[in-house]
């Protein structure tokens, strides 16, 4: 089984409906976060989500809204009263992030950890574990910067998230015949800019392409809330698509893929 909650579906672009993207993955007893904006750590919280018990951070890319967070949660492993935190942590990202995060913990030198053991490591098309998972990595093309998608598997299911792309052929292979791709769809159609991004269209194109057994769309601009982004995706690709939202949380489970639950953030 496995079972994630969407933090955040939406951008940069701050709107009382989608908060910026973050994804968590419940590993067992513990937590692997993928991407984490800024407001993804209130996210956790109002999804009733431990943010001591993260022990694997794996980011898609540096930009700030997939990555801001980072910063807030190794503050608050560090300096919460009364926690002192011994559970090693993880973090992975694409090229360049260790230097990014070198640079960033030379003006917050409070995000180096205080009492507890973390690596921070770079992958490109490697394949390494977070818990029970396996994690398949490639690198997708979202312009100059360092970018990959994961393919997370258990012995049953398999799930990918996109983090931002443009169409190209490594996501679709990375998708191949998965049970959920998790796709960026940051614009209703093409006419949008979609140099550095998807639209619901291309979205679908890379599901049909690829197979995938379900399609969930997330990293929405505003605009994409004034079109009917199913019915645009659904041109594409005919199996079933579903438009995410902040704290809805999904399970696959004997490869059936369930909404648990759909709430509202106030
Ligand atoms: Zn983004
Ligand atoms: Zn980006």
């Amino acid at each position: 089984m496995i079972q994630i909650t969407i933090l955040g579906s939406g951008t940069c672009v701050p709107t009382k409906r989608r908060g910026t993207p973050g994804i968590a993955i419940r590993s067992k007893s513990s937590w692997v976060l993928v991407d984490g904006g800024s407001g993804t750590l209130s996210r956790m919280a109002s999804a009733g989500i431990d943010y001591t018990a993260v022990d694997y951070l794996l980011y898609t890319h540096i930009h700030p809204d997939h990555t801001l967070d980072l910063i807030s949660l190794l503050f608050a492993m560090n300096y919460t009263p009364g926690y002192e935190r011994d559970r090693a942590l993880d973090i992975i990202g694409p090229r360049g992030f260790k230097k990014f995060f070198e640079d960033l913990s030379r003006p917050y030198p409070w995000i180096r950890p205080k009492s507890f053991p973390m690596d921070v490591m770079e992958v490109t098309d490697e394949y390494f574990s977070v818990g029970y998972l396996g994690v398949q990595a490639a690198e997708v093309n979202h312009g100059d910067l360092p970018s990959v998608a994961y393919r997370f598997t258990n012995d049953a299911e398999t799930m990918v998230i996109s983090g931002d792309t443009e169409f190209c052929d490594e996501i679709v292979d990375l998708s191949r015949k998965t049970d959920l791709l998790l796709c960026e769809a940051s614009f209703p159609t093409d006419e949008f800019d979609t140099q550095m991004h998807l639209s619901a269209s291309l979205a679908g194109r890379v599901a049909c392409l690829a197979q995938v057994k379900n399609l969930a769309l997330y990293h929405f601009y505003p605009v994409c809330d004034e079109y009917d982004m199913k019915v645009l995706c659904a041109k594409e690709y005919d199996g079933r698509i579903i438009i995410t939202e902040d704290l809805m949380e999904l399970e696959i489970n004997q490869k059936t893929l369930r909404v648990i639950n759909n709430r509202t953030h106030p």
